[in-house]
This record gives C-alpha cells, structure tokens and sequence, in this order.
C-alpha cells in the first residue's frame, strides 16, 4: 500500500492531521492508519459519552509538560469554531466547558467522519503500526499483522498510556524511545489517586464536596473544590484527577489534604459541634456529624478522631474532642500509595519531549516525520483541555505535514 501521508492512529488528534493535511495538500492521497476496527472509539467514550470538546479558557495555567510553550496555539483553532465550520453547535457551561449541543459525542466523531469522506481521506482499521523505517525518501511502515505501508511522510498520532482499553498502550512511545527520541517520565493523569485501603475502610461509594489539595513535604502544589469520591482503595473526583500529575514528579512523597467544610470557617463549624452536643445530647456519637455529612463519613469522622465507643452518648463529648474533631474536617490527610492503573487514568502525562519536536510539529531527528497530540508531552486539566490541545496539534501537524509535501522536503 503508498500514500503520500499515513497517519498512525486514528484518534482525535490523528482525525484533525487528517483534516488539516488534505485540506492543505488536496491532490495527496491522505490515509489514516488505525489498530482498532474503528477510528474514534475513545472520543465515544469522553465526557461520559457527552465529549468535552473544548474550554473557553485555553491559558498556558491549565496545561502541563514541555510543549505548553506552544499553548498560544490553542487559541488560534477554537474548538466550537472547528465544530461548527463541520455543522455541529456547540455550548458551553459555567466553567467554560465546551460540548456538542447534541450532548452526544456521537454527532461529534460523525462529524468528523463525514468530513474526512468529503476530503477524501482514507481510513485503514486493524492496522496496528509496530515498527517503521526510513527507506530512501520513503517510509516503510510494518503492522503486527505482517502487512506494509509505504509512504511519503508519516504523522504519529498514537497516544499515549492511558486508557488501553481504547487502544492505547505507550507502544509507539516505546517504539520513539528506542529510535532516540527524549521520552519525558511517563504517569497517569486526569486519574483517580490510590491511598491505602485502611484510610478509606468504610468510605467506598461515599460522595461529597469538599477543597482538594495537593501537598509534598509541606509546600502546596495545587487545590482545586469540586465533588469528591472514595472507593475502597483511592480518592476520585474531577478535582482529585487533577492532581494525579503531581505523582510523576513526587512520586511516594504526595499527600491529600480535604477540607470537607470549605464553605465554613473552623470557629463556625465548631458552634456548630457544639450547638449538636445540646440539641442531640441523648443520640449516639453515631449521629453527631449526620446533619451534615452522609451518614457513612460521618461516622468515620467521627470514629477515627474520636478514640470511644460509637454507643457513646453525644452529651458525654468533651470540648477538646470537639475542637479536634473540627480540624479533621478541616484538614482530612491522605499519603497517596500511587495513581491508579492506566485502564482507569484519562490522559498520560510526560510522553516525546519538545526538544525533539520543531514549532511545526515535525520531528527534529527524522526528516518527514511529524507529531501530534496525547503522543507529546504535554497533558491538560480536566474539563476538555486534552481534546482542545488534540484537536490544535493534530490540525497544526496535519497542515505543516502538507504544506511540506508540496516544497521541498523538511
Ligand atoms: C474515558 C475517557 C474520557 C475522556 N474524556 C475527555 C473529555 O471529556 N475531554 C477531554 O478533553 N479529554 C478527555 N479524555 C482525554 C482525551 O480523550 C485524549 O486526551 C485524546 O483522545 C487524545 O487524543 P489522541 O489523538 O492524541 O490519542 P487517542 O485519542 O488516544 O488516539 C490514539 C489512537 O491511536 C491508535 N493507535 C495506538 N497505537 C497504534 C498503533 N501502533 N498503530 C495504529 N494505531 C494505533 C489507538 O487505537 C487510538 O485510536 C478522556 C479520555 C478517556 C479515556
């Protein structure tokens, strides 16, 4: 099989190089390389099958990894202005989420489908790219399945770890670090955090707000409020994904901090305990906390700050036990173990360092190769920064790769 471009993987970045390589260089043959049956699986599965497509803010603070110096990009390919020039509306929330008005991710990867069949671009699936090779001033791709491509530039487009189930497993970064390429610390991100089972023992399925904060060795990296959850063995939420970077460079020196009051003071919360201690005087310490936490975390408020028996009547509770009390709500520690396996992480955080990659997106070791999303270095924040960034890469790489067909060679 020839093609003048081949682009390996099929996902949201390698659909937008498609897109921005055959609009660029109409007259070449365009193929879009996939291991799976089908392009886009993991897209279907994005925004819990709603696809956060996009943020309104696309700042350099909600990025991470080497390329975010070329974060400015971002902002020059909007991703509701790239969705409407292919018929889909899009809307955005409070927090300046972007999603297709459809709130279905399925009108977004027809979209890009239709457009790929309008421009031409082909889609091979269950080729699953193992290694390639410059031959002259071509190169010659090989499938695990024994089959070959050739072609005239390549754009990678594989992603990274996260998520394998969507066919994603680190194998092409592999294959990069073996040909020479600077591989940053590869880690889990947009990820739940492992903390030990005991910490959490009676807490699984418990959801509740609260102030995540993100700590090594006292000095705070991060904090983020939102939806917390616990599951029998790690700490999930939207802002506790947001932390799980933090454990590629403080790997086992990572701690938790949950205030689950942020919206009271400690003097508040403790006229609080103590207004309970008169009203509730006759219950169980079982109840002290449940006028306002779930019943299973405030009986582990209670039980893992206060050394009694839960039998115990509220009315017994001494002063000093309340003020301690108070400041675990305020100050709830968890070591993180680890972050979670790949099969449950939504990004990779590390991947190709920019220093191999030009501001065109092509690769400064081998002429005619180019680069482009979750495959580099560079991972945002929850709440549709990775798309954006695949979308902006994926479109800069696919039109550079183009436009260098028609010049001469990188
Ligand atoms: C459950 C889930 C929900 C998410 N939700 C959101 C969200 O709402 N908003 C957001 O911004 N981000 C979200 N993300 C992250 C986002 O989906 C990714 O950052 C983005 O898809 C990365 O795009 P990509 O094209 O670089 O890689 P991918 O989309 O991962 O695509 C890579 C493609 O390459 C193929 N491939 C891999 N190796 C080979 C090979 N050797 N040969 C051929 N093909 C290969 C894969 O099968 C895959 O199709 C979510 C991720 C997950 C897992």
């Amino acid at each position: 099989m020839f093609a003048d471009i081949v682009i390996v993987g099929g996902g949201a970045s390698g659909m937008a190089a498609a897109i921005g390589a055959k609009k660029t260089a109409p007259e070449a043959e365009v193929v879009i390389a996939e291991r799976l049956d089908r392009v886009g699986k993991k897209l279907l599965a994005t925004g819990n099958g709603r696809c956060n497509l996009g943020n309104k803010d696309v700042s350099p603070a909600h990025y991470h990894g080497s390329f975010r110096s070329m974060s400015g990009l971002l902002g020059n390919i909007p991703a509701d202005e790239f969705f409407r020039s292919m018929g889909v509306l899009c809307t955005a929330d409070e927090q300046g989420r972007m999603y297709p008005r459809s709130n279905a991710a399925a009108t977004v990867l027809s979209a890009l489908r239709m457009q790929l069949d309008e421009l031409g671009v082909k889609e091979v699936c269950g080729f699953e790219m193992s290694t390639y090779l410059r031959k002259g001033g071509t190169y010659e791709l090989s499938s695990n399945g024994g089959q070959k491509f050739i072609c005239r530039k390549l754009i990678l487009a594989a992603g990274g770890y996260a998520a394998p189930q969507y066919g994603t497993d680190g194998a092409v970064i592999r294959l990069l670090r073996e040909k020479g390429y600077r591989i940053e610390k590869i880690c889990p991100a947009v990820a739940p955090l492992r903390v030990s089972p005991d910490s959490v023992k009676g807490l699984k399925g418990v959801r509740t707000k609260g102030l995540v904060q993100a700590y090594s060795g006292g000095k705070l990296l991060a904090g983020e409020e939102g939806e917390i959850q616990f599951t029998e063995n790690s700490l999930s939420g939207i802002c506790v994904f947001n932390m799980a970077r933090y454990c590629q460079e403080y790997e086992g020196r990572l701690e938790i901090r949950l205030d689950l009051a942020p919206d009271m003071t400690y003097d508040e919360l403790k006229v609080y305990v103590l207004e309970q201690r008169t009203k509730r005087a006759e219950l169980e310490l079982n109840d002290l906390l449940t006028g306002v936490f779930a019943k299973n975390l405030a009986v582990y408020l209670v039980k893992n700050t206060i050394g009694r028996p839960m039998t115990d009547r509220i009315a017994d509770i001494a002063d000093k036990e309340i003020e301690k009390l108070c400041c675990r709500i305020k100050s709830l520690d968890f070591t993180v173990t680890g972050s979670s396996p790949w099969k449950s992480a939504q990004v990779t955080a590390g991947g190709v360092h920019k220093s191999c990659v030009g501001d065109d997106f092509g690769s400064l070791l081998e002429k005619g190769v180019y680069l482009c999303g979750e495959i580099l270095d560079m991972d945002g924040d929850c709440g549709g920064f990775n798309l954006q960034w695949a979308w902006a890469s994926g479109m800069a790489a696919g039109r550079n790769c183009g436009d260098s067909l028609k010049g001469a060679d990188r």
